[in-house]
């Protein structure tokens, strides 16, 4: 099958071709503009390449539910041109195939289900660590929606008291994209983050609002993987930290041999930045093997 991918987020759009076993043909990256500009652009580029079927994984908060007037709708995102915007169906008149849609979170999730370490699982989460923080959760086979889409970069941290960071989010004083994304981390210290690879004080910090995070996340769900990524994990030196306080933090109460294992427990993304469009493409392949 010849299908196409689009990974839509706030900055640009990354479009490509590929084949229901995950094989990428080409890819290319649009900058994200208005719809008016951008979206011309990016069915020019599926309808000269035929595709069969599209998947998008796309940034949020979208409208996930069938049964809605709004569904395959931007909704209230802060990115105002492409507010209310009905991303499916533009694509859907114009390329006439069938479309999935997801969030971007849930397509970098199923792209681990489906072609990469997490093959086989029932229950994986994945969480990016970047510009912002959101989470894709998999779950008994399915991609998890619920009554919109998990939010799981808003959940409240307790926040240390040496930390006197007011936090950056608009909604929460101490959620997890206030205290950890990339964007609070270079106000706290005043760097770019990636210069602070040298402090390990910022890194501890980051550690313990993110096990924090996860242990919630564990309780609530009893994932048997956690996926890591975005730019702050660039950061390896996270990863260890993370396991100990998430260890720590669970304090022995959970008997699982997955939490005995803890490096193939909570672990960074394993198919080079192209889970998400390699969950696109499944995403792309279910819509077509829909009935
Ligand atoms: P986005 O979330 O916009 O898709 P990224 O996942 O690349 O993009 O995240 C960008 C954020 O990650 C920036 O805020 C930056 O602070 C942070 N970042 C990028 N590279 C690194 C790095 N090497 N170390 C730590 N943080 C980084
Ligand atoms: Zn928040």
């Amino acid at each position: 099958m010849r299908l196409g991918a689009l990974e839509a987020g706030g900055t640009k759009m990354v479009c490509a071709i590929g084949d229901e076993i995950g094989k990428i043909y080409e890819q290319v990256s649009i900058p994200t503009e208005t719809p008016e500009i951008t979206m011309p652009k990016l069915i020019a580029y599926f309808r000269e390449r035929e595709v069969e079927a599209l998947g998008i994984g796309c940034f949020g908060p979208i409208e996930l539910d069938r049964a809605s007037s709004k569904y395959g709708y931007i909704t209230s995102t802060p990115k105002l041109a492409w507010k209310n915007y009905n991303i499916v169906g533009a694509f859907s008149d114009a390329l006439k195939c069938p479309i999935g849609f997801d969030t971007d979170v849930n397509s970098s999730v199923l792209g681990e289900v489906t072609f990469g370490q997490a093959k086989g699982k029932n229950c994986v989460i994945y969480l990016t660590i970047g510009t912002g923080v959101g989470g894709g959760i998999y779950i008994e086979g399915k991609l998890l929606h619920g009554m919109l889409h998990p939010e799981t970069g808003h959940v409240l941290i307790q926040k240390r008291e040496s930390d006197s960071y007011a936090g950056k989010c608009p909604y929460h004083k101490n959620c997890l994209e206030g205290l950890a994304a990339g964007p609070a981390i270079e106000e706290r210290w005043g760097s770019k983050a990636a210069l602070l690879a040298d402090r390990p004080e910022v890194w501890e910090l980051e550690a313990d609002y993110i096990a924090q995070a996860l242990t919630g996340y564990i309780l609530t769900l009893s994932p048997e993987m956690i996926i890591l990524g975005g730019g702050v994990m660039h950061q390896e030196q996270l990863f260890p930290l993370i396991r100990n306080k998430v260890t720590e933090m669970l304090g022995g109460y959970i008997q699982a041999e997955e939490l005995n294992n803890m490096e193939h427990y909570i672990v960074p993304a394993s198919l080079n930045d192209d889970q998400g469009i390699m969950g696109c493409l499944e995403l792309a392949a279910r819509a077509h093997n829909m009935p």
